[in-house]
């Protein structure tokens, strides 16, 4: 499929997980990719896997949560490709306890990483989309967002993913940029197995039994939000901005 032919998109945490299945899929579609991770070897994976299956992928280490980083990053891919429609806000990190135990630092760091990541993000390259009239940005929240125990900051972070993608949709889309979020529910990744090993549980049991709490009776596959992600930047999705997409096989 050639649906992003000579679109060029940014996928922020994609050396991983839902990340590399999107950076992926994109590069499927016919996008040239920049894969963004915390270092050019952490992307590396993806970039290989992408150009072996024929695609044009690029590795920029970048710490989402720092301004300059995120600055240089987009202005590099615009350097490189001459243009940026994509930008997907994927980029996450977990750090579970209980209100009393959570730190300061545990608080900062999923908020800076998930919340200010995005903003970072979308505001760095909102400037060059406003230019083209068009863009398209996907942000990452979670069916987390409604609050889980042992969450605070990663509900917190999530909610307000939603909020900002319904703002920035409010403010761009004058200039054609629609902006819209998905929200995963339970996926397996680097991200879930870990959560289920720090609680001392086997990861396949853990799966099993939350299976069977959800509606159409698995847990999801990166694949399965990359598909999403691959609809709402295509021109199928062209009315639709400001939307939070659930991808959860049916769990709230
Ligand atoms: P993952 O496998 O842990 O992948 C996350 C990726 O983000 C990793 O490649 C990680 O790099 C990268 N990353 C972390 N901090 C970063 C930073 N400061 N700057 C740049 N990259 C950074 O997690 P995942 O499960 O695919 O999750 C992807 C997104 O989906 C996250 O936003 C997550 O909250 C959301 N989500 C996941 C689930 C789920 O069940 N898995 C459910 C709902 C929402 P390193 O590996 O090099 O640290």
């Amino acid at each position: 499929m050639s649906r992003l032919k000579g679109k060029v998109a940014i996928v922020t945490g994609s050396g991983n997980g839902i990340g590399a299945a999107t950076a992926k899929h994109l590069a499927k579609d016919g996008a040239k990719v920049a894969v963004v991770d915390l270092t050019e070897e952490s992307a590396s994976n993806t970039v290989q896997a992408i150009r072996e299956a024929g695609g044009e992928a690029i590795a920029v280490g970048c710490d989402v949560s720092k301004a300059e980083q995120v600055e240089h990053a987009v202005e590099r891919v615009v350097s490189e490709y001459g243009r940026l429609d994509i930008l997907v806000n994927n980029a996450g990190v977990t750090r579970d306890r209980l209100i009393f135990k959570m730190s300061e630092e545990d608080w900062d760091t999923v908020l800076d990483v998930h919340l200010k990541g995005s903003f970072l993000f979308c505001k760095a390259a909102q400037k060059y989309m406003v230019e083209q009239r068009s863009g398209r940005i996907v942000n990452t929240s979670s069916v987390g967002a409604v609050g889980k125990r042992g969450q605070a900051n990663y509900a917190s972070a999530k909610a307000g993913l939603q909020a900002l993608t319904r703002t920035l949709a409010i403010e761009l889309g004058q200039f054609g940029i629609n902006v819209n979020a998905v929200a995963p529910g339970f996926i397996a990744t680097d991200m879930t197995r870990r959560t289920a090993e720090r609680q001392g549980l086997d990861f396949e049991e853990v799966r099993k039994v939350a299976s069977q709490k959800i509606p159409l009776r698995r847990v999801g596959e990166p694949e399965d939000v990359a598909n999403v992600v691959s609809f709402l930047v295509s021109e199928d999705a062209n009315y639709i901005t400001g939307e939070t997409i659930y991808v959860s096989g049916g769990e709230r």
